[in-house]
């Protein structure tokens, strides 16, 4: 366990003030590309809440538009060619699509941080981790030199990268990959964000090195009392951490549940032939199964409901209308017309 680290919030947050109210509630985001090749429906719809020390796992296969939403909700899409296009994003009952990009800047700085994937090229490799991480003190909290350093090395040991202390003078490209995505995490919690988004935190590490960054995220998680968003196209990475999951298709949210829910009674076809592709350790013998077919691309989603034509329970009106994530059980969302009967087991 690494030492604790002083408190060095600085904003006030809101949240004591809306109680009841989820951290961030997401509602119908839409986000499209305009290029010259045309059109692209990156995102069509998706809704989703996280509570402050709750776990969303956002899931779906790459192209999915997980991390374009996740983008969206941050204010950080690149415009042109991008746009949101509707919805909401409410962070504090504050819809954050309606702020200035500096009262966004602020918020993603104080109260809102992410992670990327690749730590390499999210770090700076011409400075040391440890003026990166001094520089977010210096910086948001107008520390000195030699106090904003003393947290970078606390923040490392917090991280557990062994002896900090001697390591904050090191470059980027000295660390291992699996140490360098825990400098990104200490640098995303050092002004202690209400909530963490991790945009496929483990993709490039080892199946043990995954599992111990997860394992840190979902403590710190605990610790700060963040809410965290957890981004992945590996579902066994987040079985494990996650409260609750959301499963993207071709820019949607088509199922929202649980997450021992959604992994073992899904009630989407596309989830469950996701399920079936994953090894488990609960199950032996068996085969897993590939799911037929392509993801569509977003420039052409077909019509109807946008899984049909890799739809093994596809029937002649999935072509034509496409269903809306309804209620199919208790507390369970699903965008298939026969949701109900799949997540009981009758299809
Ligand atoms: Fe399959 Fe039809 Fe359900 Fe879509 S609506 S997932 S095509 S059964």
């Amino acid at each position: 366990m690494g030492s604790p680290v002083s408190s060095t919030r600085a904003v006030p947050r809101r949240t004591d003030a809306a109680p009841g109210r989820p951290l961030l509630e997401v509602r119908d985001l839409r986000v499209e590309y305009r290029t010259s090749y045309g059109l692209t429906n990156a995102v069509n719809g998706l809704s989703y809440s996280v509570n402050r020390g709750e776990t969303l796992a956002i899931l779906g296969e790459s192209g999915s538009g997980k991390s374009v939403a996740a983008r969206a909700v941050l204010g950080i899409i690149e415009s042109p060619p991008g746009y949101v296009t509707g919805g909401e994003v409410l962070f504090d009952d504050v819809d954050l699509l309606t702020l200035s990009r500096k009262e966004l800047r602020r918020i993603r700085g104080e109260r809102i941080a992410i992670i990327f994937q690749d730590a390499l090229t999210a770090l700076n490799p011409v400075f040391t981790v440890g003026f990166q991480i001094a520089e977010m003190f210096r910086v948001h909290r107008g520390l000195s030199h030699a106090d904003a350093s003393t947290r970078a090395a606390e923040l490392l040991d917090r991280v557990r990268i062994p002896n900090a202390r001697n390591r904050i003078g090191d470059y980027p490209h000295q660390f291992s990959g699996g140490m360098r995505q825990r400098v990104m995490i200490a640098m995303a919690i050092a002004l202690e964000p209400d909530l963490l988004i991790a945009d496929e935190p483990t993709t490039a590490l080892d199946v043990t090195v995954q599992a111990q960054i997860m394992a840190l995220l979902a403590e710190l998680r605990h610790d700060l009392g963040m809410g965290l968003v957890l981004i992945t196209h590996d579902l066994g990475v987040v079985a494990e951490v996650a409260d609750h999951a959301v499963v993207m298709y071709a820019g949607r949210g088509i199922e929202y549940g649980s997450i021992a829910e959604v992994y073992d009674g899904p009630a989407h076809p596309y989830t469950r032939a996701l399920m079936r592709s994953i090894p488990r350790a609960d199950q032996k013998g068996g085969r897993l199964e590939a799911i037929d077919g392509s993801p569509p691309n977003l420039s052409a989603i077909p019509a109807g409901c946008e899984f049909h034509p890799r739809c093994p329970l596809a029937e002649d009106m999935c072509a034509t209308d496409r269903p809306d994530a309804v209620e199919v059980a208790p507390g369970r969302r699903a965008a298939c017309h026969f949701g109900a009967e799949v997540v009981r087991g009758e299809r």
